[in-house]
């Protein structure tokens, strides 16, 4: 590079965000909430790669969805000519795992991840190409009941959010025979409106007729609303089991309308889906999508396995947060350590460890290669951190053997630093913090 020429910057790829800092905290809440609810149902942990053989996702979605068409990061590893795909989504990888590892030969198995998936869309408000998910799978079970257990989870995390306005909407796929019998009399309907279908409809029509029942587009509304609901092709055990469902979310006062267009995205679900649908986000309101993939195992080369889950998406649910006004901005420390000379400068660390050791979060101010900014800088720097309190060491501190704490949230300025034996610096400011001016005497020895 040659000297006068500046270097161009290099940014990030268009759709995949930087979470910063500021946004941080909102994260570990959502993350940390997120992690205590599902253990409270007794999910596990599981963590895949985000890479998988690209056969994984074409085997598992299916050919024709909207993800292995056209939204899949795919390549090819020029090291050795493998195929893989950045994954789109988590169950494939999950399954594939849960099988490889025999997850399930002593009984069901509850899991759940979260990460970055991966899919090229066009990036606009609420849709990214790098986003991040939670998702379970209950895998190994056979009943109703793991489907609305999955959905009471998903309120519970609503709720333990303080998130409002997010509705359930529930339907029922059936099996495929069930399917296949609607998908004939649906595309005969279809076909009788030909005119009215969109060019997506038209590629959809003998491919995959059931997501147009999916579709957006105003001006195919009320023809569809026309169509055959696959609900009138349940059979008797796909009737009881969305029954089943529904008996268990009543019960428990969980309220959800049934959505007879609702069909999800992939090809793998039957019976139940469900959606968490909320009106705050502009035209990407879903927030979750779930159901049960009985077909999956199998079609992965497994025995016979019955399953169910969901995924969410957690920019969605965080945008949420922040418009209903969540505010979490803790401070970035507890105490702040300020100091000048060399010699305040090793006691600083010290004392700032001994801080530690009691369980408190500290900066210790770093700086200029001489160790000295100004007092007044370093000060501007322990105000800024939040820090409730700045321990002060400086060289006459050092000659003899204490430290000026100063309480940073004091109401008047006189009487708001103290001078404590370098000994008793960690303890005083654990007392403080506990106690706040009950306890005040600044000489107080503990043992
Ligand atoms: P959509 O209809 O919005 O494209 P989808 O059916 O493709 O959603 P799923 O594959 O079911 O979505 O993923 C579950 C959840 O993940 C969605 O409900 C949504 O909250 C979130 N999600 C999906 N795609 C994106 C994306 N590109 N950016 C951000 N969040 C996403
Ligand atoms: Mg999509």
């Amino acid at each position: 590079m040659s000297e006068n020429k500046k270097a161009e910057k290099i940014v990030g790829v268009k759709g995949m965000n930087d979470i910063l800092p500021a946004d941080a905290p909102l994260w570990e809440l959502f993350e940390n909430t997120v992690q205590s609810v599902l253990k409270s149902y007794g999910f596990q942990q599981i963590r895949t790669p985000i890479v998988e053989p690209t056969a994984l996702f074409a085997r598992g979605l299916g050919a024709v969805t909207d993800i292995v068409e056209k939204e899949m990061y795919s390549f090819v590893d020029s090291m050795n000519g493998d195929n893989l795909t950045l994954r789109p989504e988590s169950t494939a990888g999950v399954v594939r795992a849960a099988l490889e590892h025999n997850l399930t030969y002593d009984g069901p198995k509850r899991l759940w991840y979260v990460g970055p998936m991966f899919r090229h869309e066009r990036p606009q408000r609420g849709r990214y190409r790098q986003f991040h998910q939670v998702g379970a799978e209950a895998i190994g079970f056979t009943g109703p009941d793991i489907d609305a257990e999955l959905i009471m989870l998903c309120q519970r995390l609503w709720d333990d959010l303080g998130l409002e306005g997010i509705r359930l909407e529930l339907n029922s796929i059936g099996n495929a025979d069930e399917r296949n019998r609607h998908r004939a009399d649906l595309v005969a309907y279809f076909e009788q409106h030909k005119e009215l279908l969109d060019a997506d409809a038209q590629r959809r029509l003998h491919s995959n007729p059931l997501r147009i029942l999916d579709t957006k587009n105003p001006a195919m509304q009320e023809m569809v609303n026309g169509a055959p609901k696959l609900l009138d092709y349940l059979g008797e055990e796909s009737r009881a089991h969305f029954e089943g469902v529904q008996k268990i979310l009543r019960h428990n006062s969980i309220p959800f309308t049934i959505n007879p267009r609702l069909v999800r995205g992939m090809d793998y679900y039957n019976r139940t889906v469900f959606e968490w649908v909320t009106d705050q986000l502009g035209s990407q309101g879903t927030v979750c999508g779930g159901g049960r993939y009985d077909p999956l195992i199998e079609m992965f080369g497994g025995k016979p396995t019955p399953a169910c889950g969901f995924a969410m998406g957690v920019e969605r649910l965080l945008e949420l947060l922040k418009a209903n006004g969540e505010r979490f901005e803790p401070n970035q420390c507890d105490v702040y350590v300020v100091h000048q000379g060399e010699e305040a400068q090793l006691q600083a660390f010290v004392v700032a460890e001994r801080l530690r050791d009691a369980g408190l979060d500290v900066i210790l101010h770093c700086g200029a290669s001489n160790g000295g900014s100004s007092f007044k800088a370093q000060m501007k720097r322990a105000d800024a951190s939040g820090a409730g309190f700045a321990i002060i060491i400086g060289e006459d501190e050092v000659a003899k053997s204490v430290a000026a704490v100063k309480n940073m949230r004091a109401e008047s300025t006189d009487n708001n630093q103290v001078t404590v034996p370098i000994e008793n610096v960690a303890t005083y400011v654990l007392d403080q913090i506990v106690c706040g001016d009950e306890c005040d005497d600044p000489t107080h020895h503990h043992n």
